[in-house]
């Protein structure tokens, strides 16, 4: 895990404000849903992305880094030949 050095405080309500630098770099912007989940005594935040992150397609075939990719784009990433 990369130490960023950035410490927020949790207010009465339990929210914190993502600092705006990490929002741009993982392109996390308003009304974006995140994933919360749990490893060890880390909690860990992930962009929630349901639809394909390519084209916002709903029939998912497969998942990397919490990104979802839909049967059509996974198929156009096979075909894409490297140089
Ligand atoms: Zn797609």
């Amino acid at each position: 895990m990369k130490e960023t050095g950035m410490i927020r405080r949790v207010d009465e309500l339990g929210r914190i404000v993502l600092p705006i630098e990490m929002r741009r770099v993982l392109n996390i912007n308003v009304k974006d849903a995140l994933d919360i989940s749990r490893d060890g005594d880390a909690i860990v935040l992930r962009k929630y992305t349901p639809n394909c992150i390519f084209c916002g397609g709903d029939k998912i075939a497969a998942e990397l880094n919490g990104n979802n990719i839909c049967v059509d784009c996974l198929e156009k990433l096979r075909n894409i030949k490297s140089e």
